[in-house]
């Protein structure tokens, strides 16, 4: 898709630091990593996001995000991974799964009871 960074990357319009590749995906690092090893990744084919993505592809994201976790924390030796996907207030709107080792949650503002009252 015109316009769409990760399309540029694919077509190596745009350099990346590629650690894995397919038919379906690629996965690089992160430009702006939020953890050592933050990784994202990317289907070839451009889709808009989580709901528009066909389960296929989604499934083979998963195959390749398991593989690669278990590399990523053996080779950085780190202690786990976290796997996201960010939907709605994506920066990139072309579907990706980000690889967080080590990932730290942010430290919590409301409690289990406040947030319990605002959605039940
Ligand atoms: P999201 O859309 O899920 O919020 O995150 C998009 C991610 O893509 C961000 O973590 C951002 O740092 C990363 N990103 C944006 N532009 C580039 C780029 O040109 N190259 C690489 N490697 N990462 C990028
Ligand atoms: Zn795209």
């Amino acid at each position: 898709m015109k316009d769409c960074i990760f399309c540029k990357i694919m077509k190596a319009e745009i350099p990346a630091k590629k650690i894995y590749e397919d038919d379906v995906v690629i996965a690089i690092l992160d430009i702006n990593p939020v953890v050592e090893g933050h990784v994202l990744i990317i289907p070839k084919e451009h889709f808009d996001n989580f709901y528009s993505i066909p389960d296929s592809i989604l499934l083979h994201v998963y195959d390749v995000a398991r593989k690669l976790s278990k590399e990523i924390v053996s080779k950085l030796n780190k202690t786990g991974i976290t796997l996201q996907i960010n939907q709605g207030y994506t920066l990139v709107n072309h579907f990706h799964m980000h690889l967080l080792p080590d990932y730290e949650t942010p430290k919590l503002e409301k409690t289990v009871d406040e947030i319990y009252e605002i959605l039940k």
